[in-house]
């Protein structure tokens, strides 16, 4: 069979809001064209974020009904961690409330001013954790990596030679640890190989350094594993999982990707002491360690989400969505990211608009016309994410790429939903020169991307040509 189907059927509906253009331009214009201000009962097709938005099972809705809520030593507690352990092997596990709690409580109680963290790439809540007890973070992605069009399959593999030229330069007393982030978000959902996180630990372990996953896309990681690295297609995902953990020294984690639920997480490590003031941190700000910030529901939807994720024909499925989006897209010769990552397909926007320079914002251009044309909400990752405005001048300078990002919600949307998102971009495509460029009207001193104002631009003149 070619068709790869949707390895489930559907129980329990939510209507979509069908709506016209001229709403959408009325209910843009009152965001102050900024997509993160539209209200969701006006938005199609949401692709803001695969981040807690994904469909639970009807195993997991039955998990919920069970759920034990007893403040210590819940069963559903007993059945998280013994589902933890069993993918992570690590012997200490906390449940929080969210990736970034664990993040918070790792960085407050391993990290020094002065401390540094690298990483294939940081994930900006983690940069932020480090940065905010006054360490560093570091992000060490291969050369190839960094190209947006080189079609290899481990884009999201750590420089290993850069990682042990920073430890003798840095020295190994300011270097805690060490993290890994499968897979590398911040770098377009590309996956890590196995021999690479083998061969950064092989690096750790000379050094005495303790090596962190950020494991939110683990499942989705071994999925790559399996596909494309010699020697490991015969292996189930849960191996590949185990055998990755394996060399892990902790993990954080966030349960709203590959977890499956709406909202959780956990931090796991093997050495006691790190486990004691974790837990000291933990009882101060989040709750009992046996739940974490938790409902007890919350801890089934988990146990049950983190066992889904890795069911082969689940992820094979999400893995040809991404794919198929991505090969369409390409087909009508529209700029994208390549090769497709797991969890979303990321356009190029300078790129698409390349009659907007990027003091025009073309990811904004390109975002907006994505909801005016089609009801879509996609997001800015450009220079309103990441350009650095001097606070003396004002002066911008812009950031080194200008990308949207079409993030895919796990089991929510079906074929039929990916297919009109591509007439969507392909009508946009065919009259790409029609997207204005846009300024900022109002905007805070920092993560202004999510409460800028924006106004379009009135003159739509070509600044760079547009031969593309
Ligand atoms: C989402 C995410 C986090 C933070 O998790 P939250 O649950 O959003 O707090 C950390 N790292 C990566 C790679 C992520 O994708």
């Amino acid at each position: 069979m070619q068709t790869i189907i949707e390895p489930f059927r559907i129980k329990m509906t939510e209507a979509l809001p069908i709506t016209t253009r001229k709403l959408r331009q009325a209910r843009l214009a009152s965001a102050k064209y900024n997509v993160f201000l539209l209200n969701a009962e006006d938005i199609t097709i949401d692709l803001l974020t695969d981040s807690g938005t994904g469909a639970m099972s009807s195993r997991q809705w039955a998990a919920l009904m069970i759920g034990d809520e007893s403040y210590a030593g819940s069963i559903s507690w007993q059945h998280f961690e013994r589902t933890v352990r069993e993918i992570t092997g690590l012997k200490h596990i906390f449940p929080v409330h969210q990736g970034r709690a664990a993040e918070r409580i790792l960085a407050a109680t391993r990290l020094k001013p002065g401390d540094l963290v690298p990483n294939n790439s940081h994930f900006d809540t983690t940069r932020a954790n480090i940065e905010y007890v006054g360490a560093q973070a570091e992000d060490l992605l291969t050369e190839e990596g960094k190209d947006l069009y080189l079609d290899k399959p481990f884009k999201g593999n750590l420089d290993t030679a850069k990682l042990e030229l920073l430890i003798k330069a840095r020295g190994a007393k300011r270097i805690p640890f060490c993290m890994i982030t499968v897979t590398n978000n911040t770098g377009g959902g590309q996956p890590v190989s196995m021999t690479n996180i083998a061969a950064a630990k092989k690096v750790l372990k000379k050094y005495g350094i303790p090596l962190v996953i950020d494991c939110c896309r683990f499942a989705e990681n071994a999925y790559f594993i399996k596909e494309y690295e010699p020697g490991y297609s015969g292996k189930p995902l849960t191996q590949i999982a185990q055998e990755m953990f394996a060399l892990a020294d902790g993990a954080v984690m966030s349960a709203k990707k590959d977890g499956l639920a709406n909202i959780g997480g956990f931090f796991a490590c093997n050495n006691d002491a790190w486990a004691e003031d974790f837990r000291n941190l933990l009882i101060l700000t989040e709750g009992f360690p046996t739940y974490g910030g938790l409902a007890g529901r919350d801890l089934e939807v988990i146990a049950v989400g983190l066992k889904e994720a890795l069911e082969y024909d689940y992820q094979h499925y999400r893995h040809a969505t991404v794919e198929y989006m991505a090969s369409r897209l390409i087909g009508r010769g529209i700029p994208i990211v390549r090769p497709a990552g797991g969890h979303a397909v990321f356009l190029d926007a300078a790129g698409f608009c390349s009659h907007l320079p990027p003091e025009k914002y073309p990811g904004i251009g390109l975002v907006n016309a994505l909801y005016l044309e089609g009801g879509v909400r996609a997001v800015e990752l450009g220079s309103v994410m990441f350009g650095r405005v001097d606070a003396k001048t004002g002066k911008e300078t812009p950031a080194p790429r200008e990308l949207v990002r079409l993030a895919f919600p796990r089991r929510v949307y079906t074929q039929s939903h990916f297919e009109y998102v591509i007439e969507v971009l392909d009508d946009i495509w065919k009259h790409r020169e029609r997207i204005p460029g846009y300024q900022i009207t109002k905007q805070a001193p920092f993560l202004r991307h999510f409460t800028a104002h924006f106004a379009p631009g009135k003159d739509k003149t070509t600044k760079r040509g547009g031969k593309r």
